[in-house]
């Protein structure tokens, strides 16, 4: 007899498996069923089809049912629904929604990929709301592409400041249409650290995106054309996406009573397997391991359930593989710019009563004599003791990605910062610096442990009583005709040699430039002629961000 091996969701995970399975094995029986009507299908283009960046509907369409059949005789059942699971019995209840015909089918082993679905709140009003939409798949893409060609908003509204809030928005955008987005925490994008999400804040009221945080809907009025929001604020809206969050498509399991976890992700252990053997789950549904703190955590995330796609099949096949944990790692495009994070953020951390130091450096993405350099916004997090990296972000218009991705792979490779020093990376100017960002993100952190630098966080300075402290900014003077901290004195770097006698030594000395390059050598020269001082980590650019 055949191993038979069902699959529940055809998407990333599912498809990623029963591929991968095919391979390994070519006479395994292998069985998907997908309530939707496709499979294989990048649902991570969607905002991008809805926007019109991505043309072609088809090219959305990784695998078709018959591609797939054709290429890994693998039986697929689209716009069937698995209803039940029957541990007992190894047998499925599946629902075929063409024909509402009601079947059962048996497994030897089932894998569980059933994704994550979007939070929808039964906010007041919502039903008889015309004009709102959910993007989770084609036919949700779909539906808002249709609405915005037959009924042409002028107006649109995103709810939800996450990954994909601000990708459609972004998307509508460029529509031409006036976009509004609402957002209940004070800052987009969880995931970064509020200095950091204030960036791309500024960024994104530069296009003429109307940013409303702090503040979330309470109520649909007028077959929803008016929102209104928690403040009492009401807004119209003639294309309203709510985006706000997803959880794990968990019900199956819980009813069939599988262990699920403290988030709500579905309990998996190290080869992937369920509290049942036979039942092995992965992708957006599952709760995984944080890679870094070892603490349960959700990621729904295309990378990771990819991955742990391929090794469920390793593992079917006998191979023991074990899914390590997952990092995190994460870009979005956030209109002209990028913003991208790996592993714990200071919230996180704070949570987790996880202790940690943080530094701030702005580095340009290539040489700055190379025509069309940026900078670069990054934030390193890390254990102060042992040089553990705990995590990551960064925000810029160029190279922004690229850094977050070695970091992510010195993470895994049980890198310390300590070690982001001696890192080999690619350099010629158009490129990079013979001292690459994530270098000088080791050689800061590093005179950070060896206590090289003192350094003072921005929001710490900004909280400080300053009756008694000296500010000293080095820039040269030309550079504060653009701004410079309240209260401050100036001496430009190459002056302050031949000044030091206008320097107290009974006093804090806080030392800052734009970067923090220059404060960092006027902390040296400070140091080492016993004055007390601490350079402003970040320098001034950052510090902009904090007020
Ligand atoms: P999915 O790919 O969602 O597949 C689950 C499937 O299971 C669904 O098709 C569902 O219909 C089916 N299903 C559920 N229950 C049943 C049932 N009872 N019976 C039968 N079928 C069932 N991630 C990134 O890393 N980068 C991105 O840029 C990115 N962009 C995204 C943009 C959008 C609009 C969306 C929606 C997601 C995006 N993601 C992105 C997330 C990424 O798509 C998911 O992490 C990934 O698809 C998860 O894979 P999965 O197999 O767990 O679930």
């Amino acid at each position: 007899m055949k191993k038979k091996v069902v699959i529940i969701g055809g998407v990333a995970g599912g498809a990623s498996t029963a591929a991968r399975l095919r391979r390994l094995d070519e006479n395994v029986e292998i069985k998907i069923f997908e309530r939707g009507k496709y499979i294989s299908y990048a649902n991570c283009g969607l905002p991008y089809y809805v926007g019109n960046v991505i043309k072609e509907r088809d090219s959305l369409l990784v695998q078709t049912t018959q591609g797939m059949k054709k290429r890994f005789n693998i039986d697929i059942y689209t716009l069937h629904e698995v209803l039940k699971i029957d541990r007992a019995n190894k047998s499925l209840l599946i629902k075929n929604l063409k024909t509402n015909e009601i079947f059962q089918e048996n497994y030897d082993i089932l894998v569980l990929s059933s994704g994550a679905e979007p939070i929808k709140p039964p906010i007041k009003g919502i039903d008889y709301a015309e004009n709102v939409f959910i993007l989770r798949d084609i036919p949700d893409a779909d539906k808002i592409k249709n609405f915005v060609e037959t009924k042409n908003p002028k107006k649109a509204v995103v709810i939800g400041g996450g990954f994909i809030g601000i990708e459609i928005a972004d998307s509508l955008l460029a529509r031409g249409m006036n976009v509004t987005i609402v957002e209940k925490a004070d800052q987009i994008l969880v995931q970064l650290d509020k200095e950091m999400a204030n960036i791309l804040h500024k960024n994104i009221k530069d296009k003429g995106v109307d940013l409303i945080l702090a503040d979330s809907i309470e109520e649909f009025k007028n077959n929803g054309k008016t929102l209104v929001l928690s403040s009492g604020k009401q807004i119209y809206s003639d294309l309203t996406i709510l985006s706000i969050g997803v959880k794990p498509e968990s019900n199956l399991a819980k009813e069939a009573g599988l262990d699920i976890g403290i988030t709500g992700g579905v309990k998996v252990n190290e080869y992937l397997q369920t509290s049942d053997e036979s039942i092995y789950a992965i992708g957006d549904v599952i709760e995984v391991k944080d890679f870094i703190t070892g603490l349960p955590t959700l990621k729904p995330l295309a990378g990771p359930a990819n991955k742990q796609g391929r090794i469920v099949a390793n593992n079917i096949c006998g191979k023991n593989e074990k899914y390590l944990g997952t990092i995190g790692t994460s870009v979005v495009k956030v209109f002209d710019m990028t913003a991208a994070s790996i592993g714990n953020n200071e919230k996180i951390l704070k949570k987790s009563s996880i202790s940690y130091e943080t530094i701030h450096i702005t580095p340009p993405s290539h040489a700055t004599y190379y025509p069309g350099a940026t900078t670069i916004f990054m934030k390193l997090i890390f254990d102060k003791n042992n040089g553990k990296i705990y995590g990551a972000q960064a925000v810029g218009y160029d190279g922004v990605d690229k850094r977050i991705d070695v970091l992510s792979t010195a993470i895994m490779g049980g890198m310390t910062v300590m070690d982001l020093q001696y890192l080999e990376l690619a350099y010629a100017p158009p490129f990079s610096s013979a001292k690459d960002p994530v270098n000088m993100l080791g050689y800061v952190a590093t005179n950070v442990i060896n206590g090289d630098l003192e350094i003072i966080h921005c929001d710490e300075f900004i909280n400080l009583k300053k009756d008694n402290v000296v500010i000293l900014d080095v820039c040269e003077p030309i550079e504060r005709e653009k701004g410079y901290i309240d209260g401050s004195i100036n001496i430009p770097l190459n002056d302050l040699r031949n000044r030091l006698d206008e320097l107290p030594k009974d006093k804090m000395i806080y030392v800052y430039c734009q970067q923090g390059l220059r404060s960092y050598i006027a902390y040296r020269i400070l140091k080492q002629n016993g004055f007390k001082v601490k350079s402003i980590d970040g320098g001034y650019r950052f510090y902009l961000n904090y007020i």
